[in-house]
Formats: structure tokens, sequence, C-alpha cells
């Protein structure tokens, strides 16, 4: 919006959170690389979790890497948005984090939990929910071992939650069904840029453009 040269800079859409759940193994990182590869101007909430990082993973990139000890100071102080008990572990959304890019007019991508995405809901209500879901059990438990990331018994623990986590679907806006992941790809952007055009989120922008059409000389 603010590519017009007639706008004044400090006049921007308001920020939003898209808050996406899925469960383990349904390819939520991979569609949310591919979705922040394509789309500009989103930001990635980074979680704080008590869980031992996997291969490949950096303090900072995907989470920041916590002790128990220092979740719960944490959380004491009020730093966290939400906060859950996942699979075996904490994770909490950095409540500082969010509040500062939303004041910067920046959209925030979260990536958490079911009952995580239901807390967000209720804070602030106008977050757009997205679910992504699997094409079918045996697929997801294929997805899950051939990621080969988690052992057997995480595994087994993380399909034993999807079956609660499935049925929640309805308390989500959108559901992509994640088969062909081009499409899913494809969805999932479309989502992300259709709620950027929701009125409210540029109301003072809108009222702007109106008010040119007023005071009757053309
Ligand atoms: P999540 O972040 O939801 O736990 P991942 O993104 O790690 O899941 O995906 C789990 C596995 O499934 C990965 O090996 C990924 O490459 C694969 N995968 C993801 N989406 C698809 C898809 N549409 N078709 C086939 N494989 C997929
Ligand atoms: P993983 O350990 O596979 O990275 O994530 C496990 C689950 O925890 C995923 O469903 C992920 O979305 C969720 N999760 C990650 N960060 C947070 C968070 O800050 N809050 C909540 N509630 N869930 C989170």
């Amino acid at each position: 919006m603010s590519s017009n040269p007639d706008s004044p800079a400090s006049i921007r859409r308001r920020g939003g959170l898209i808050v996406i759940s899925a469960p383990s193994g349904a390819g939520k990182s991979t569609l949310l690389g591919r979705l922040m590869n394509q789309v500009d101007t989103l930001e990635y909430s980074i979680s704080y979790t008590t869980r031992a990082p996997r291969e490949g993973e950096q303090h900072g990139r995907e989470y920041f890497f916590v002790s128990v000890e220092e979740f719960h100071r944490r959380r004491e102080r009020g730093e966290f948005l939400e906060s859950a008990h996942v699979h075996g572990n904490f994770y909490g959304t950095s409540k500082h984090y969010i509040e500062d890019q939303l004041a910067q007019g920046k959209d925030i991508v979260l990536d958490i939990d079911v009952q995580g995405a239901t807390m967000v809901s209720q804070i602030m209500p106008q977050s757009a929910l997205i679910f992504i879901m699997p094409p079918n059990f045996a697929v997801l438990e294929k997805r899950l071992r051939s990621r080969g990331l988690d052992q057997a018994e995480a595994i087994a623990r993380r399909l034993h939650n999807a079956r609660e986590e499935v049925r929640r679907f309805r308390q989500f806006h959108f559901v992509i069904v994640n088969d062909n992941l081009d499409d899913a790809t494809q969805a999932l952007i479309s989502i992300v840029h259709a709620e950027r055009s929701r009125w409210r989120r540029s109301e003072h922008i809108l009222r702007n453009i109106v008010s040119t059409f007023e005071g009757g000389h053309q």
C-alpha cells in the first residue's frame, strides 16, 4: 500500500496473526517454508520450547531452546501470549515479540498446536486460524516415519495425539488437506492474501480513499 507516493508512510495496513496448526507430520513445516519463501513481509514467531533440539536445529532459528526451569520462570513472569504442553514438552509464544511486530504493522505466522490456536483466537479474535489436515491416517504415519526425525516412541505418541487433533478442525477458519504439496501451498498462499484484504485490516486507509470522494467537486 505504501507504494503510492501520495500515501504518508505512516499509514499502513494493520498487522495480523496467521495461526497454523496440524498434527505432527502433516507437512506444516514444509508448507510454512514454502509460504515464507513466496510471500514477502511475513514474520515468523519463534517459540520457546523445552524440547531438545533435533539434528540441524539452531537456537533462535527454529526455536529458543530452554530448560524446564527457565520456561516456568518466563511463564510466571507473563512472557507468553499462550503456552501449552505438547507431546511431552512445553512450548510458548513470546508475547513481547507478537506485540512488537503487530505494533509495526507486520503479519506474523504462528506455528502452534491446536490448544494454543484456541487460546490465541480467544485473546486475539481477529486472527486467521488455519488447520493442515493429512489426507488420511496411513499417510500421516508414513510421513512421520519417512521424515526420520523422531524415535518410534515419539512417533507413536504423535500419532496417538493426531487422533484427537484432527477431530478439532471445526475450531479453525480454514482447513487445507495436504495431499498434493503444490496445491496445498497455493491454498495457503491464497488464504494469506485474502486475509490481508479484510477491510478491518486497512479501515483507516479506506476511510482516506472514501474522503477523496467527498466535497461534491468533480
Ligand atoms: P510437520 O511440520 O507438520 O510435522 P513436515 O513438514 O516435517 O511435517 O512433513 C513431514 C514429512 O512429510 C516430511 O518428510 C515432508 O517432506 C513430507 N511431506 C510434507 N508434505 C507432503 C506432501 N504433500 N506430499 C508428500 N510428502 C509430504
Ligand atoms: P515440534 O516439536 O514437532 O517442533 O512441535 C510439536 C508441536 O508443538 C507442533 O504442533 C507445534 O505446532 C507445536 N508448537 C510449537 N511452538 C508452539 C507454541 O509456542 N505454542 C504451542 N501451543 N504449540 C507450539
